[in-house]
């Protein structure tokens, strides 16, 4: 008899986006006239920028042609693609990355779950709260925790609150943790780190053996000249993180698919005979036995990001989404609401405002501005009594949303 691997049946039941599904349902059958305004979901909605586009038809042409056409490529992903990546996302911010140690892929999702196929099973494994859900849905899959308590906590994860107490930064473990995931600029709060604070865990993580997932798939969004993009600005880094970046929220590949994740040479993580393996052959081996590379047309559209045009429209689809978001942060702010985040990222955390609990204030936007949002209580137990609103949405729905709400939302 076949069996199953018992650790999904401790899953929650992916409880958020179906709750808000449904009361927005029922909201809309009750009011049919409603005119919703969606600002609650992370999914891009401006279109590609037009070098990724003709760059793609090209790439599609030449499939066309026997003299260019392109089968498999090498899975980790074109060489002048990774080439560019190196020289323009690393090395031009005194990153020692090469291209060697970048591995393309389809998408920071697929990549931030997979990591955990090369590490062992006992290691002692921190997240943040509230946090990207993916983080710890993957480690429960994988076997490494045990059932969830009420609040949705599983057992064995060292859960590191996050709240505007601590600038939304986590502070470093009193018990030891082997594997910490960040994530900067941050989903769902918006916060930001400096390198100071980034330094803090690096050394941590040398200190301790440690390894840090470094996810920085909205580093895009930094404009704040003194903010890292890249957890190897950090020196130490290379010999102790993993870094995840993507193209879908800077280039709006949401759709497309393409990212990448950067394993340095020199980072080593212990074997149960107590001797030092170095990561990147093992993330190698698996990435070649259980992926074929991302396909040639999108690694083409993702390199002409790298181009002059390219980087002039990603860099005005960010501040588009940028501008947005502080529409939203100026406009809830004279609501009389308090917001964080939304400056640096394409998110704000709003803090809900008279002890409302994060699912009352999702009914309260509902009922009288028709716009939905995200509960933060969704995103872990310590994001309760705050909400997350997302920039990324036409021009149009933000301003209509935003002047509903100070018209109709009374604080
Ligand atoms: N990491 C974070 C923090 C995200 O918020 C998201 C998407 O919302 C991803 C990774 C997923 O990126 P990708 O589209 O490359 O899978």
């Amino acid at each position: 008899m076949a069996t199953i691997n018992d650790n999904y049946l401790k899953l929650k039941a992916g409880y958020l986006f179906p709750e808000i599904a449904r009361r927005v349902n029922t909201f809309a059958e009750a009011n049919p006239d409603a005119k919703l305004i969606k600002l609650g979901i992370g999914d891009v909605t401006e279109p590609l920028p037009a070098a990724c586009r003709t760059a793609i038809i090209k790439a599609v042409e030449e499939m066309g042609d026997r003299a260019t056409f392109k089968g498999y490529g090498p899975e980790q992903g074109y060489p002048w693609l990774r080439e560019k990546i190196a020289t323009h996302d690393f090395q031009s911010r005194g990153c020692e990355i090469e291209a060697g140690e970048i591995f393309i892929s389809d998408g920071s999702k697929c990549d931030t779950g997979n990591i955990l196929d090369i590490f062992g099973k006992d290691n002692k494994i921190a997240v943040t709260d509230p946090v990207y859900p993916v983080y710890v849905d993957t480690n429960v899959m994988a076997g490494h925790t045990g059932d969830a308590d009420d609040s949705g906590k599983y057992e064995g994860l060292v859960y590191l609150p996050i709240t505007a107490e601590n600038n939304f930064t986590a502070e470093i473990p009193s018990e030891k943790v082997d594997l910490i995931y960040l994530c900067f600029p941050n989903n769902p709060t918006g916060a930001t780190a400096s390198k100071d604070y980034l330094k803090t865990w690096v050394d941590y993580a040398k200190a301790n053996g440690s390894v840090i997932f470094f996810d920085a798939a909205y580093e895009a969004f930094i404009t704040n000249p003194d903010l890292p993009h890249s957890i190897y600005e950090i020196e130490g880094a290379r010999d102790c993180a993993i870094e995840f970046r993507s193209f879908s929220k800077n280039a709006g590949f949401t759709g497309t698919r393409c990212a990448l994740t950067v394993v340095p040479k020199t980072l080593t993580a212990k074997a149960s005979d107590g001797s030092d393996v170095e990561l990147w052959p093992l993330w190698n081996r698996r990435h070649c036995t259980k992926f074929n590379g991302v396909s040639y047309i999108v690694q083409r559209g993702a390199e002409a990001v790298y181009s002059e045009e390219g980087q002039g429209q990603v860099k005005a689809l960010v501040n588009f989404y940028l501008e947005n978001a502080k529409i939203i942060c100026d406009q809830l702010t004279a609501a009389g609401l308090t917001v964080y985040g939304g400056v640096n990222a394409p998110y704000v955390w709003v803090k809900t405002p008279n002890g409302l609990s994060s699912w009352d204030f999702f009914d309260k936007l509902l009922n009288t501005a028709n716009v939905v949002g995200t509960p933060g209580s969704g995103f872990g137990a310590a994001g309760e009594g705050y909400f997350r609103i997302s920039a990324f949405n036409s021009r149009e729905n933000v301003d209509e949303a935003m002047q509903r709400i100070t018209d109709k939302f009374k604080v």
